[in-house]
């Protein structure tokens, strides 16, 4: 009994054997057959990693990301207007790569239209029903400059996943019209040459159409702005009943700390992606004092913001996803590197990287706490 039980395994070994040698010398005549025809270039191969057309996933982990939500992420699809600059993975494979380095979620910010909530949408139904994915929009002149409308469809797309609206970023008055920054250098206007790869659309329009979307006029937020953001406070997403946060976008540091101060009046939180670049110091302290959430993105995230903004106030985000940049994983992997090495502690880099984003987009802000997740504001302790 033993012995037939011992051939039968010998015998099913010895078939596997042999298959696997005809494959073998099929490979190999395959091989062969490819040298022998020497011609005419090899197939592409779309698993291929080419570093010249992408980043490669350097597979970069830290104790920093695992739960983390990197609430700025650019991903395709998309177009690649804003400079010219494209994308290098889409949505889906970002699901993945999140999922890979247990990132608790991330926000898709889509400059062009309201699609980033029907994508995390998709994400949450069919790719990783465990990843926390939300979107991100904003008001540029496809979907209407500053327009309700466009909010109200952003945060009523199944599943309520559009969280963060934002203020215009390619389109933004501030990046068309530049102007004087107190204590830095002024910044530059758009130059035609720049709109052509950054905003080709403005070529399109009809003659005499404003040039950029304008938020605020003598030193006061246009009364559509107000009027918008009233109705960001009281309104909840579709579905999961979340709250809605804003972003300052490409606008002055003017703009950011008249949008902190009625936000505030509003009850909104508010996250300002480029507020290190454009707000002034004392603007910067305003803002903040307002209860604002400064941004530091990779590159720009570095321990002497985090003392100037402390770490209650900051969010570290990716602003990854493009081609020339290393895959947002990574991004936020070097992030919290660069932090740890300048003295920022484990306490603030949870603060920066889990629970102040998790805020953002009305979660639970704890790490770890998947069970109340996308809760609606109500049921928060
Ligand atoms: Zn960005």
């Amino acid at each position: 009994m033993k012995f037939k039980e011992d051939a039968r395994v010998w015998g099913v070994l010895l078939a596997v054997g042999v298959m696997m040698l005809g494959l073998a010398v099929l490979g190999a005549s395959g091989v062969a057959a490819q040298g022998q025809a020497g011609s005419g270039p090899p197939e592409w191969d779309p698993w291929e990693i080419n570093p010249l057309d992408g980043p490669v996933d350097l597979g970069l982990t830290d104790p920093a990301l695992v739960g983390a939500m990197d609430v700025h992420s650019h991903v395709d699809p998309s177009t690649p207007w804003n400079n010219g600059i494209t994308r290098a993975i889409d949505f889906i494979e970002y699901a993945h790569l999140g999922k890979l380095r247990g990132v608790r979620g991330f926000v898709i910010k889509e400059h062009h239209s309201a699609a980033a909530a029907g994508y995390a949408y998709m994400i949450r139904k069919h790719i990783e029903p465990t990843l926390e994915v939300f979107g991100r929009m904003p008001l540029n002149f496809q979907v209407g400059g500053i327009n309700v409308a466009a909010v109200d469809h952003f945060t009523h797309v199944r599943g309520g996943w559009g969280r963060i609206v934002e203020m215009p970023t390619i389109d933004a008055e501030w990046r068309y019209a530049g102007g004087p920054r107190p204590g830095r250098e002024p910044r530059a206007p758009e130059t035609a040459e720049r709109r052509a790869v950054s905003r080709p659309w403005m070529a399109l329009m009809p003659p005499g159409s404003p040039m950029a979307v304008s938020i605020s006029q003598n030193g006061e937020l246009r009364p559509e702005v107000k009027f918008l953001l009233e109705y960001v406070s009281r309104t909840r997403t579709a579905d999961s009943g979340g709250r809605i946060s804003i972003s300052t976008g490409h606008s002055s540091g003017d703009e950011d700390v008249l949008l902190a101060r009625e936000a505030n009046r509003l009850g909104l939180l508010i996250v300002s992606p480029h507020g290190t670049q454009d707000m002034s110091p004392e603007q910067l302290q305003e803002y903040v004092r307002l209860g604002g959430f400064l941004e530091l993105r990779q590159g720009g995230a570095t321990a002497e913001w985090v003392r100037m903004v402390g770490a209650e106030n900051a969010v570290v985000s990716s602003d990854c996803g493009f081609r020339h940049e290393l895959l947002p994983t990574d991004c936020m992997a070097i992030a919290a590197r660069t932090l740890r090495e300048g003295g920022v502690s484990e306490r603030e880099l949870d603060l920066m990287f889990k629970q102040n984003p998790a805020k953002l987009v009305d979660i639970w802000p704890w790490r770890g706490s998947t069970t109340g997740s996308s809760s609606s504001a109500a049921d928060r302790p």
